[in-house]
């Protein structure tokens, strides 16, 4: 299954490392093929190349729109060498075969991003490119096709290692061939849609961009990468990055979960999220910035150890100080005052992301979820409760600092995998219950949690002591009610809408607790 290399077409936008390829394949004694500013490049590197013009018989025209598409290209690109009627076909026509192909494509997507005007767009649409990387991938049987410098190396390693390429490699480099052919078409199709005003999430949700190529997905098995829809909502896939390495898979999913809850707080006191793997592990606003941080950490210390901060506002010196006490993945806020980024500077693994503003949590969206065999679509949760219609139904009505507290733990419960119970005192969440199959069991490990903070910050009774408790779903039966009352919680916000309410209700009323009803329900999976 070994393909030898004998003949190299290159034809590359990018000529990152065409010097050192051009040479290593000639050095192979590999003849090598090449269109207008390729050709150039590598014989200012001093090696011989023969120009495509001279294959096809034509010069390049119509300002290169007409390089390659030429049978003495393609059909040296697609010939079956050991199909004879292919072979008398090349011997007919005078076609050599083209045994590897470099391409890179005319830059498209860095000459929208650049903000290029319409005909800009148009003319960096590539089309001899593209053609040549599907023909070649096509006959991955005997053809090796290469569209990504990164892969420059491997390529040599093979024709050392082995005089020519092995089947599973030309494989490999085929498909990557057609998910960058693909991805390409896609970014055309996205920034098409825009420039014609056809802007519906549908299209968007289908045509993304690759913006990167991720080191891996959740676990170091399962390959990823990250496309942008052309949003321009602020948050992570916009969002400048000043330092740090690259964000991994897990970094983008907990970073949009801590930014989307922090901008739930949007032209309030500041406010600080810490997340992990997708659900807050403490939420606080404060005075100033640094208290927010610090009464956010103290909700679960433990838990915040290698965290996913987001801010509603620029981060200041004191909480960037406060923040490198511990380790801490990513920092994601409007913005960065210089004295703040100078401390991080010290810092080289945390990464910093500014986003110049919040995201509006009103705002309509779509969100999609994979499952086998299909999607599922449906509108992002931008339900918010409008205060003045929560009913209250205890015989005790909560008091203010309670009702903002309930107000507050609702918000957080809402971005908290289910169940989710969210027990928060003077605006601070002081214990988050996730993701359990049960509301007793969430209602129970906050508790417990908050208890171990007590024991660990030495104080006399664990916080959770005279909170609020929100829970994302009603109460099926009195049992979760009365676990968040014995943590003890002092008042509760719910949807209300069970069968057994009245239970639910005489139970609250019993324990002195004030209980609200929503009317809205928050489910997050
Ligand atoms: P060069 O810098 O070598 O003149 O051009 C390289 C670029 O031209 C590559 O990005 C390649 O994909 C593209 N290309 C090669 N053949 C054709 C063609 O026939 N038509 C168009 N539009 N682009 C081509």
């Amino acid at each position: 299954d070994l393909a030898p290399v004998k003949r190299a077409l290159i034809s590359v936008s990018d000529k990152t490392g065409l010097a050192e390829l051009g040479r290593a394949l000639a050095e192979r004694g590999i003849e090598l093929v090449s269109t207008g500013g390729s050709a150039k490049a590598l014989r200012v590197a001093g090696l011989e190349v023969r120009d495509v013009a001279d294959l096809t018989g034509f010069p390049e025209m119509m300002d290169g729109r007409v390089k390659t598409l030429h049978p003495a290209v393609h059909g040296g690109l697609l010939a079956l060498r050991d199909e004879p009627s292919h072979a008398a076909a090349m011997e007919e026509h005078g076609i050599g075969g083209i045994d590897l192909l470099v391409v890179n494509l005319y830059p498209f997507e860095a000459t929208v991003a650049a903000g290029g005007d319409y005909a800009a767009c148009v003319e960096n649409i590539d089309i001899g490119g593209p053609a040549m990387i599907r023909a070649a991938a096509k006959n991955h049987g005997y053809v090796t096709v290469v569209v990504d410098v990164e892969d420059y190396p491997a390529l040599l390693k093979q024709l050392d290692a082995r005089g020519g390429t092995t089947r599973a490699f030309r494989q490999t480099m085929a498909q990557r061939a057609y998910a960058r052919t693909a991805a390409y078409d896609a970014a055309v199709s996205t920034w098409m849609a825009g420039a014609i005003g056809e802007e519906t999430p549908r299209r968007r949700a289908v045509a993304g961009t690759l913006a990167q190529s991720l080191r891996y997905g959740e676990n170091p098995h399962q390959s990823a990468a990250f496309y942008v829809d052309g949003s321009d909502r602020p948050g992570v896939a916009t969002a400048t990055q000043h330092q740090g390495k690259e964000l991994s898979y897990n970094n983008i999913n907990d970073t949009d979960a801590a930014f989307e809850l922090v901008s739930e707080f949007a032209g309030g006191d500041p406010a600080c999220v810490i997340v992990k793997h997708a659900n807050p592990c403490g939420v606080a606003q404060g005075a100033t910035l640094a208290e927010a941080y610090a009464r956010a950490f103290d909700c679960d210390r433990v838990s915040a150890f290698g965290g996913i901060i987001a801010l509603n506002r620029e981060l200041d010196e004191e909480t960037a100080q406060a923040i490198t006490g511990i380790f801490t993945e990513v920092v994601i806020a409007p913005g960065a005052t210089e004295a703040a980024r100078e401390v991080f500077a010290a810092k080289k693994n945390l990464r910093l992301l500014t986003t110049e503003a919040l995201a509006d949590p009103a705002e309509a969206g779509r969100m999609l979820k994979q499952v086998a065999g299909g999607y599922l679509v449906q509108d992002r949760d931008n339900g918010r409760i409008d205060p003045d219609a929560l009913k209250v139904v205890t015989k005790r009505a909560p008091s203010e600092q309670e009702m903002a507290d309930m107000r507050f733990a609702w918000t957080v419960a809402k971005h908290v995998k289910s169940n989710a119970i969210v027990y928060v005192r003077d605006g601070a969440t002081v214990g988050v219950g996730a993701g359990q199959m049960s509301r007793v069991d969430s209602a129970r490990i906050a508790a417990r949690k908050s208890a171990d903070m007590a024991e660990a910050l030495g104080l006399d009774a664990p916080l959770i002591k005279g909170s609020v408790v929100a829970s994302d779903a009603f109460f099926p039966f009195a049992d979760g009610l009365m676990a968040a009352a014995e943590a003890g919680a002092t008042a509760v916000i719910q949807p209300g809408g069970s069968m057994r309410d009245a239970d639910v209700i005489a139970a609250a009323d019993e324990a002195g607790l004030a209980m609200v009803f929503t009317g809205m329900r928050h489910f997050r999976h």
